[in-house]
């Protein structure tokens, strides 16, 4: 009998990252804690937490779950008056313990503790010149070619603002950076935003993280996103900006407001709740059908179902349920009892959909394994008829930006029309959420999107698809 990881066909990210500076005798490593927990669903393969104080850093790591990971008495050893905080996804190959972050690296300089979210494509390139010039590397993790150039180019600099900018040209992919040294606390958004970082206060000490829902959850006030390009600094006098790069057109990932994010946070000026309503409103006027229930997929397809329904007059109900108890790790069924997986984390409410002609709203479809099981376990349920609605346009290319999407053979839309697509998974029908609806749904967005993953349209060169990484894997 083995232990394995209990994988689900979703786009997984990468990372989720937290940070803070306190002003005010704070106890930093449980608002980080805190902060983590409300960023677990960006990453539960490992967790890990940094605190600085002058001269000391403490930190503690592991893989799991955040709740598995720290207890009262290594929270009570983590003091300090700032702190990084990390959560991370990553595929089976790369879920190494030496790859959790945060990084803490001693250097010319001192200490310093990254967490990062994002993925850079040029990371072998670099590594392998740095380990030309004779560089060695501890782990796996692109994260590391980034202390190193720090370290490299701090030689000689008193300021870390000055060095940043010119590890910043040599870097290229996507990077949220919260960095902790021992006099300051430095967030970094890479020159097209690709991942988000807002900034947070709490009485005067100021607070990083990937979604403000991690600010919510600490008790900090939202103060605005980082912007793409900038680096912001934080110390004992407060908060200053340098815009490093020169901000062009940005390319947050439009996946952020599809999937990623809670719903409940706000990223760009852009409510995520708001625009997988708008996507399903968007969906319903696109692809209108004749249903008696319109039902989400829990839990990315819900929010999107309730504006189909919205939209379509169609009543919204709860046709399938989740158990939310199924951990990061599950004992596999034997072969032969697949479906159980499914099973165990999904069940279909037959008093909901036996005898109804049901609309099922996702957000996407990536493999089409889950899919498949669960229009399954709605017909056997008893549903007359299964009308397929995805939120957005079908997902035909990899992302090199911090998915774990490697190649186009794993996308079912990348070798498959959508009739095909519709045949494979049992649906009576199936449409999927135009491009053009898509880019509709963050209204009021003050950003450009990365739409990548569904037009091939990349934001900048990227690998050949043979040499892609993934999820913070330099491939080296
Ligand atoms: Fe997001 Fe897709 Fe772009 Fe990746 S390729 S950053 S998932 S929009």
């Amino acid at each position: 009998m083995s232990i394995e990881k209990f994988i689900f066909e979703k786009q997984e990210e990468e990372c989720g990252v937290f940070g803070i500076f306190s002003n005010n005798a704070l106890d930093v490593a449980r608002i980080t804690y805190h902060g983590l927990y409300a960023l677990q669903h960006r990453g539960q393969e490992s967790a890990g937490i940094a605190v600085i104080d002058e001269g000391t850093v403490l930190h503690h790591k592991d893989m799991g779950l955040v709740s598995e990971i720290f207890n009262r008495v290594i929270l009570d050893h983590l003091t300090g008056t700032c702190a990084v905080g990390h959560v991370r996804y990553s595929t089976t190959g790369s879920s190494k313990r030496e790859n959790a972050q945060p990084m803490v690296v001693k250097y010319k300089n001192g200490h310093m503790a990254i967490a990062h979210n994002g993925n850079l494509v040029n990371a072998a390139d670099l590594r392998n010149k740095m380990e030309e010039n004779g560089a060695l590397f501890q782990s796996t993790s692109d994260t590391e070619v980034i202390a190193n150039l720090i370290s490299r180019y701090r030689v000689g600099s008193t300021n870390i603002e000055d060095t940043l900018p010119k590890v910043m040209d040599e870097i290229q992919g996507s990077y949220a950076l919260v960095i902790a040294t021992p006099q300051k606390l430095v967030g970094i958004r890479d020159p097209l935003g690709i991942r988000p970082l807002c900034i947070g206060a709490i009485e005067d000490s100021y607070v990083l993280a990937s979604e403000s829902c991690a600010l919510d959850s600490v008790g900090a006030d939202f103060i605005r996103d980082v912007r793409p390009g900038e680096i912001v600094l934080i110390d004992k006098d407060g908060l200053t900006s340098v815009q490093a790069k020169t901000p062009g057109e940005s390319r947050l990932c439009i996946f952020e407001f599809v999937y990623f994010a809670r719903p409940d946070s706000v990223i760009d000026g852009v409510s995520v709740h708001q625009a997988r309503v708008e996507a399903g409103k968007r969906l319903a006027l696109e692809h209108p059908v004749e249903a008696d229930i319109v039902i989400g997929a829990p839990d990315g397809g819900l929010n999107a179902a309730l504006g189909y329904a919205r939209q379509s007059g169609i009543p919204y109900g709860q046709g399938l349920l989740k158990n939310r108890y199924v951990g990061r790790t599950f004992i596999q069924p034997e072969q032969g009892q697949r479906e159980i997986g499914v099973k165990i984390k999904f069940n279909a409410m037959k008093s909901e959909i036996a005898g109804k002609r049901v609309v099922m709203v996702d957000d996407s479809i990536v493999r089409g394994t889950t899919t498949r099981r669960i229009v399954q376990m709605l017909k056997s349920a008893g549903a007359k008829e299964v009308h397929m609605r995805v939120s957005s346009p079908p997902y035909r290319f990899p992302c090199y930006f911090g998915v774990d999407i490697s190649s186009t053979k794993q996308l079912i839309a990348s070798q498959n029309s959508i009739e095909e697509i519709k045949n494979i998974i049992g649906a009576d029908s199936l449409e999927f959420l135009s491009l053009e609806g898509l880019m509709k749904i963050p209204i009021g967005a003050d950003c450009g999107f990365c739409t990548a993953c569904f037009d091939g349209n990349y934001p900048m060169e990227v690998p050949e698809e043979g040499d892609k990484f993934c999820c913070g894997e330099s491939g080296v």
